[in-house]
């Protein structure tokens, strides 16, 4: 399928599972040329088209002219990329069932099974550790981004402190089914702190399900999971395309 239209599909898919709303976003890195990513211009996820989608290079810019607004948050991105020769797609957004563990100090993990792509570390990055307390918390410069891509490191998802969470995968399927598992991963691991003591997932575990040498991103599983989320936020005849 054409890699703009699942970049479409994606936009879709978050929005519907109420992972991003007005803000937030996701972009593909260009495959044809490892220095270019796909995302948006400056427009919500559910009302994107194929259209839309502007090619940025690794210092966050347009790679061609362009009139229309960047989303400001894009640096993340670029930086993401630069850093991570093997990351394919990132997606940051703001879902709110994440936030209360980039300002507390018990650390997000898995929980659950389908919580286990998160990998077992999540960093929390604070934006005020390098840039001091008179920042809008925004990542808006490619510094910036370079060091919430730092705090990241090789993990899968960095918490941003007060803000949201930037999600790095080797493919959009993945980077759109993690950032969708996390906010329930959130949302059990809060109610289960609750109840009591916890037993979250072993190392080996989240090994077990993590993109290791049997890593299929094409596999049946996969794919059930990327037409049941198109058919539920109506971009199922995108699919086909
Ligand atoms: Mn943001």
């Amino acid at each position: 399928m054409n890699l703009i239209t699942e970049l479409v599909i994606a936009n879709r898919i978050l929005a519907n599972e109420d992972v991003v709303d007005a803000y937030g976003h996701v972009s593909i890195r260009n495959p044809e040329a490892p220095d270019r990513f796909f995302l948006a211009h400056s427009k919500s996820p559910a009302l994107v088209e194929a259209d839309d989608i502007v090619e940025h290079t690794l210092a966050g810019q347009a790679a061609q002219p362009e009139k229309r607004p960047l989303y400001l948050e894009r640096f993340i991105h670029a930086a993401i990329y630069e850093a991570r020769p093997e990351v394919m797609a990132v997606v940051h957004a703001h879902a709110e069932d994440v936030l209360p563990f980039t300002i507390t100090r018990p650390a997000l993990r898995p929980v659950i099974h389908s919580g286990a792509f998160i990998g077992a570390e999540v960093p929390v990055w604070d934006i005020a550790d390098q840039f001091g307390d008179r920042t809008n918390l925004l990542v808006t410069d490619i510094a910036q981004g370079r060091d919430l891509a730092k705090r990241l490191g090789a993990n899968n998802v960095a918490l941003m402190r007060g803000h949201g969470f930037a999600a790095a995968a080797r493919s959009l399927i993945d980077v759109v089914r993690m950032s969708v598992y996390l906010p329930r991963n959130a949302r059990v691991q809060f109610k289960a702190m609750q109840l009591g003591d916890m037993k979250p997932l072993s190392s080996g575990e989240i090994q077990a399900r993590s993109a290791g040498p049997g890593y299929k991103p094409q596999s049946p599983e996969t794919q059930r999971a990327w037409q049941y989320w198109a058919q539920r936020a109506g971009c199922a005849h995108l699919l086909k395309s």
